[in-house]
């Protein structure tokens, strides 16, 4: 005997848990089920455990990343962080405004995770975690006997889980991506996807930090810690935008809020360019402190940046092409910015201003915050996020081809797609 539901949600992360709450509460019969011990794992730490919950921009399509950029624009444009944040005040969560629109939690994550649970636990959802799902097959709705005064749903969909056969007519995919595999994550979703014929965009690792090879990083591996702000461009990307943000280097590459959401544009093989001195005309600048003044190189550029990555970007091979090393000079950084010509200046500052360097890799899965690709959007309508070839098959969050910038992009996208689907799920 199976177990009926209106709808079956698979994955009881931020957009499973707000989407069962939600359609819970309009009256449907739902099961939330979820593979791991622990609820809601990426709330958790996210935000270094204070969840950035929102972004007041999050109603902004550009912000988002999808090979089609105006697909997410109805579900931000539905359901705004002003309703997110309605609801936090129910619960009587506080928050606050960090850095250009990022609200975060005033305490811990967890609260958010309670409320979702609580607003689950109203509507009267079924949970079932930890619970495997071992196989999904879609059924004709003559095979279950259903009649006029059936309190479900028709069912469309049979479910052979670890606790059972479940029989439901709206399954909702809300198993997120591909990131950080020790807290739950699969490709479930994206399998699920291709064996109901749905394309999906090759998933890559993207908030994620960048890494050298070794021999390439020597130069810069003792300044792991450094921060600094910088401006970030993608020189082959050229619709890709500029992020003034943070730097931070590691020892085996790049890091900081710029690193991260550049890596989401970024794709192997290609550069990335720094501006080290953002929103300075440094060569004016060194032509001006060459007049009058005897001070060194690397004296000026540690004015702008710190003392240690002056000297190691000047000691990099690619300034000595400006500069070439004559026997009796002094080394690069010592020399006087009165020696220089107005080319060399300008060279050297136009380089400082378009740092260039050929990342190998990112730091993978295992450190990515988010997963680019998914299921393709065409695959999906925007208004519901049902796929228009798989009817009462919905895919929310995450798992679909929508990215978010950093600073709560992506929770927004969790908690909008979820509420369009669950306003659509088929009532009995
Ligand atoms: C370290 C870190 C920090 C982050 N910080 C922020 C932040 O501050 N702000 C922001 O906007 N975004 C942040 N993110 C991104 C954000 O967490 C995700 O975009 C968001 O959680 C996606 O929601 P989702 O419901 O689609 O997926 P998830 O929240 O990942 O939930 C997916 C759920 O599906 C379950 N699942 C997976 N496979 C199966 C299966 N086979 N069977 C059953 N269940 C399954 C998982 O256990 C999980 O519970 C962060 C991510 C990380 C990794």
């Amino acid at each position: 005997m199976s177990m009926r539901f209106d709808a079956v949600i698979v994955g009881a992360g931020a957009a499973g848990l707000f989407c069962a709450g939600v359609a819970a509460q309009r009256g449907l019969r739902v099961a939330l089920i979820d593979h791991s011990e622990h609820l809601a794992e990426k709330i958790r730490i996210s935000g270094g455990g204070r969840c950035n919950f929102t972004n007041l921009e999050a109603d902004k399509p550009e912000r988002f990343l999808s090979e089609d950029p105006r697909f997410a624009r109805h579900a931000l444009k539905t359901y705004r962080p002003e309703r997110f944040i309605a609801l936090l005040r129910s619960h009587g969560i506080g928050w606050h405004e960090k850095h250009r629109g990022q609200l975060f939690c005033d305490d811990s994550s967890e609260r958010i995770i309670d409320m979702l649970r609580t607003e689950c636990d109203r509507g009267g959802v079924h949970w079932m975690r930890p619970c495997v799902v071992h196989e999904v097959s879609r059924i004709e709705p003559l095979q279950v006997e259903h009649t006029a005064d059936s309190p479900h749903a028709v069912p469309r969909f049979a479910l052979r889980t670890d606790a059972g056969e479940l029989v439901c007519a709206s399954l909702v995919v809300a198993t997120g991506g591909l990131s950080i595999p020790k807290i739950g994550a699969s490709d479930w979703g994206f399998r699920l996807a291709r064996q109901f014929g749905l394309q999906v965009i090759t998933p890559r690792p993207a908030l994620v930090p960048l890494t050298f090879t070794a021999q390439s990083w020597q130069p810069f591996a003792e300044l792991s810690g450094l921060a600094l702000e910088v401006e970030l461009a993608l020189p082959e990307r050229p619709d890709a935008p500029r992020f003034r943000e943070d730097l931070l280097f590691t020892h085996r590459g790049l890091s900081g809020p710029a690193i991260l959401q550049g890596s989401s544009y970024w794709h192997a093989g290609e550069p990335i360019a720094m501006d080290l001195a953002p929103g300075r005309d440094l060569g004016r600048e060194l032509m001006i402190a060459r007049d009058g003044t005897r001070q060194q190189l690397g004296t000026a550029l540690s004015a702008i940046v710190p003392r240690r990555l002056a000297q190691a970007w000047l000691a990099d091979g690619e300034i000595a092409q400006i500069l070439p090393a004559t026997p009796g000079m002094p080394a690069v950084f010592e020399r006087r910015i009165a020696e220089l010509g107005n080319r060399a200046l300008l060279a050297l500052a136009a380089r400082f201003k378009d740092w260039r360097v050929h990342p190998a890799g990112t730091e993978g899965w295992r450190k990515a915050e988010v997963t680019a690709g998914g299921i393709a959007t065409p695959e999906l309508d925007p208004r519901t996020l049902q796929a228009h070839r798989v009817p009462g098959l919905y895919c929310i969050g995450e798992v679909v081809d929508v990215t978010g910038w950093l600073g709560g992009y992506n929770f927004q996208w969790a908690w909008a797609s979820a509420w369009c689907a669950a306003q659509a799920l088929a009532r009995p």
